[in-house]
């Protein structure tokens, strides 16, 4: 293939009208497409479905404490729940609190009552001039979000395959008593699919900040979401590690079972220090007499332990594997070797990233959209929704069906090729 650097300018303008014609011919078919979300699709939503059975009027309704689960009680979650959770985050089941049915919910609670009440005593971060976090880029919107709801100032950071630029994080945590946190997806990140190398974490764990109310946001959201059984990545887990560091209460550690069982219907909870822990249950105890038990029951009694989750997520992987595959090769078919965009090969997690030439992003995600294809923002990857480079787009190809993810990755090429001529021709 020649790079469209390389193409005189007639070349480019043949090639635009063909690509002109087989965009309109895809646009006559008005077609309605999303790839902007990584919801879990309806055949994996259908994998859960026996959990629905579990839990009938005849079921003791007893968890393993004797409590009913019916009723009030039991702040932390349920043992049964407790264990599971404890092995999906390989943490021991001490050191996890169960919440609600969403991890999302539990960050922004964490960044709420930090910003209230302050960390283990110290000072409310709203009593602060300034306050400041470290976001990896790109990364999650919706970390984002929270810490722009705040008005806490967001610094890019960026990722390299191997995580986060680790200098930069150094040099930073280490000399700015404002920086009070970082979000991290540690392993097949939204949206590149990157995991953390092991030295990545050894230096996170080692970090030395100057804010003693400085904590690492670790959302572990895709720890057992792999693709492939024989190709897996490995993190090494980060709360053992700060202890034997002697920094046990910087992170934070957040899962949930949203893309595992149901999202928004599932269980999230959140792994840290005993002394975390104990700060953490003070406003748990004001805020709620328990969270929703039967479903942590119906969750426990449904996976059984981490073996049967484990089982699960190879039903995700036989759907999720086809999809990937499909816009990977589409790429590597009509994309590689142009110079007009790069992007990675995850081998688990919801997403694949990819970059455009600088400035194309916006345009690409507007072209897609004429023909039916709605994609996540452009932008929306990086904090206050600035990408610098106008280059990132998120593409998350979980939801459509596999006929439609043939149709919208064609569409997506298409897009990507014209608004790239049409800049080489600027
Ligand atoms: N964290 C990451 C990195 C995500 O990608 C998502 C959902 O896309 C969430 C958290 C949301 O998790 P939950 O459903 O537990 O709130």
């Amino acid at each position: 293939m020649t790079a469209y650097e390389e193409l005189s300018k007639e070349e480019l303008l043949e090639l635009k009208s063909k690509l002109e014609a087989e965009f309109e011919e895809v646009k006559a078919q008005n077609l309605n497409l999303d790839m902007s979300r990584g919801k879990p699709s309806t055949a994996q939503l259908n994998l859960s479905m026996g959990m629905m059975d579990v839990l009938t009027s005849d079921s003791d309704l007893k968890c393993t404490e004797g409590v009913d689960c019916r009723n009030y009680g039991v702040l932390d979650g349920i043992a049964e729940a407790k264990q599971l959770l404890a092995d999906m985050m390989e943490v021991p089941k001490d050191n996890i609190v169960i919440f609600g049915n969403s991890s999302l919910n539990v960050m922004f609670d964490t960044v709420a009552r930090s910003m209230t009440h302050g960390v283990m005593g110290s000072t409310p971060w709203c009593k602060l001039d300034k306050v400041k976090f470290l976001c990896p880029v790109p990364g999650y919107d919706r970390h984002f979000a929270i810490t722009e709801y705040f008005g806490i100032e967001m610094i890019n950071v960026p990722m390299t395959p191997e995580g986060p630029d680790m200098d930069m994080v150094e040099e930073l945590v280490s000399s700015d008593p404002a920086i009070k946190g970082i979000w991290c997806v540690p392993k097949y990140s939204n949206p590149q699919g990157i995991t953390y190398s092991d030295v990545t974490v050894h230096r996170f764990a080692k970090l030395k900040p100057a804010a003693e109310d400085f904590r690492i946001y670790w959302d572990n959201a895709y720890g057992i979401h792999h693709l492939y059984e024989d190709k897996q990545d490995y993190l090494i887990e980060i709360l053992m590690e700060c202890k034997k560091e002697g920094n046990p209460d910087m992170v934070y550690k957040f899962s949930s079972t949203s893309k595992i069982s149901f999202p928004g219907s599932g269980i999230a909870a959140i792994a840290a220090s005993d002394a975390n822990l104990a700060d953490i249950r003070k406003m748990m105890k004001i805020q709620t007499i328990g969270h929703d038990k039967l479903n942590q029951l119906r969750h426990a009694r449904y996976f059984k332990n981490i073996h049967g989750m484990v089982e699960h997520m190879k039903k995700h992987a036989d759907i999720m594997r086809p999809k990937f595959d499909i816009v990977l090769n589409t790429f590597e078919k009509e994309l590689a070797g142009l110079g007009i965009g790069s992007w990675l090969a995850p081998r688990g997690g919801y997403f694949i990233s990819f970059d455009s030439m600088d400035g194309c992003a916006k345009a690409i995600v507007a072209k897609a959209k004429e023909a039916g294809l709605i994609m996540t923002p452009a932008g929306a990857t990086f904090p206050y929704g600035k990408d610098p480079h106008d280059s990132n787009i998120r593409i998350a190809p979980s939801y459509p069906t596999v006929e439609e993810l043939k149709l919208a990755t064609e569409i997506f090429v298409l897009s990507v090729k014209l608004v790239s001529i049409e800049k080489l021709l600027a």
